[in-house]
């Protein structure tokens, strides 16, 4: 759906906010629609994506892995090389610029494991803007690296210490904030999901990825039989899949099952989920029967969340989406084997979608290919990994 205006895909979306925040909501849609076709409004974002991001990130043929299994060509999508490591910056390029144009002074954001704080400080210090994110204080002891970096980049970080004193309390957190601060504040969202127009706009940022994976793979005269991303929020799979919808490729979206769908240890969210409101959308979440969220769990932390953009869940009640979940387990055997075979390390988010393309390149024929958006490098995770092999007693 190009831009739904009722914010809607299909009964999923839509706008549940409280309302003292409803003008800020429209101001932001307004200005949304009309800097996203400026000229050089995409002029100037074109250029910092690309002298400053590092875009066209490269579409890599990954012969060694495709080789040892087998199957089809895996070509992988390279946003683990981008300014930061991964795709996040995109986005917040896209929505750094748009608040100066807005002349909102000020920028917050939530942030989980950090990566999406750190990626709003970059932006902001780039367009000298200031930014100040909200952390759960749990997140903050476990991702002390992302906060070290975020002061540096001259980033305000304000602890949460309400609630599981993780993500969702963060988002909360900034949502009452930006209630307060409404006149001067942009909050910069981190990934395709929220009340409209959030989930279209952080789509639209990070639908560069797709549209450049389509022109990569005419350039060597192939439509790709299977897209795979992983999906946390569900911003880059999103990004990816919706400038390729009209190829008939397969699109598979993977979702973090953790230590397995039956364990409730997971953030498989369309996988085993049910639709509700949470964070102004109405979409997937993982809640028990009083409609209470229910804890998550990924080896991953980028896809720790119990909720999901409410694109992907239009998507999956249509099927022009397929989600399928990868274990801790399978992750880490995909991240070794990436690494192994490639010397790419990949980020155990993005380990998530290269698990999922192990699976499908086994079943597939030489002539076919498969893309995978490679969300994210794993340089941040390779303490995880070896605490994780050292608990398995691995190698
Ligand atoms: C944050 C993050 C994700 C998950 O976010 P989405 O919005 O689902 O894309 C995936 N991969 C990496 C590397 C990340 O940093």
């Amino acid at each position: 759906m190009k831009y739904p205006k009722d914010g809607r895909f299909g009964e999923f979306g839509g706008r549940y906010i409280p309302e003292t925040l409803v003008p800020a909501i429209e101001e932001l849609e307004e200005n949304y629609l009309k800097f996203k076709d400026d000229q050089r409004f995409k002029k100037e974002l074109d250029y910092y994506l690309k002298v400053y991001a590092g875009r066209p990130t490269p579409l890599y043929y990954a012969k060694n892995l495709s080789e040892k299994l087998g199957g089809a060509r895996i070509y992988l999508k390279r946003e683990d090389l981008l300014h930061g490591g991964a795709h996040k910056i995109n986005n917040t390029l896209g929505q750094t610029l748009l608040a100066k144009k807005m002349h909102k002074k000020r920028i917050i954001a939530e942030t989980g494991a950090g990566q999406h704080g750190v990626a709003t400080a970059m932006a902001c210090a780039a367009l000298g803007t200031k930014a100040e994110v909200y952390m759960g204080h749990k997140d903050m002891t476990r991702q002390e690296l992302n906060v070290f970096r975020m002061n540096m980049l001259g980033c305000k970080v304000h602890p949460v210490k309400s609630g599981s004193k993780t993500l969702k309390d963060a988002i909360n957190e900034a949502i009452r904030d930006w209630i307060t601060n409404v006149k001067n504040t942009y909050y910069l969202l981190g990934s395709a999901v929220g009340p409209h127009p959030y989930p279209v706009m952080v789509r639209d940022f990070q639908s560069v990825i797709g549209y450049e994976i389509k022109s990569q793979m005419k350039k060597i005269n192939k439509t790709p039989d299977v897209v795979i991303a992983c999906v946390g929020g569900g911003s880059n799979a999103i990004g990816t899949f919706y400038p390729l919808m009209d190829q008939n490729s397969e699109m598979i979206g993977v979702e973090a099952a953790g230590k397995g769908l039956r364990s409730k240890m997971h953030s498989a969210t369309l996988s085993s989920g049910s639709p509700g409101v949470l964070h102004g959308m109405m979409t997937y979440l993982l809640q028990d029967d009083e409609g209470q969220i229910t804890k998550t769990h990924s080896i991953s932390a980028g896809l720790d969340y119990p909720g999901v953009g409410p694109e992907h869940s239009y998507y999956k009640d249509t099927q022009q989406v397929k989600y399928h979940s990868a274990t801790d387990a399978d992750v880490i055997d995909a991240f070794l084997m990436l690494t192994r075979t490639e010397g790419i390390i990949p980020a155990l988010e993005s380990s998530h979608a290269i698990a999922e393309a192990i699976k499908v390149a086994r079943k597939t024929k030489r002539s076919e290919s498969i893309v995978v958006t490679l969300s994210g490098r794993g340089d941040k995770d390779v303490q995880e990994v070896q605490k994780y092999l050292n608990r398995h007693e691995q190698n």
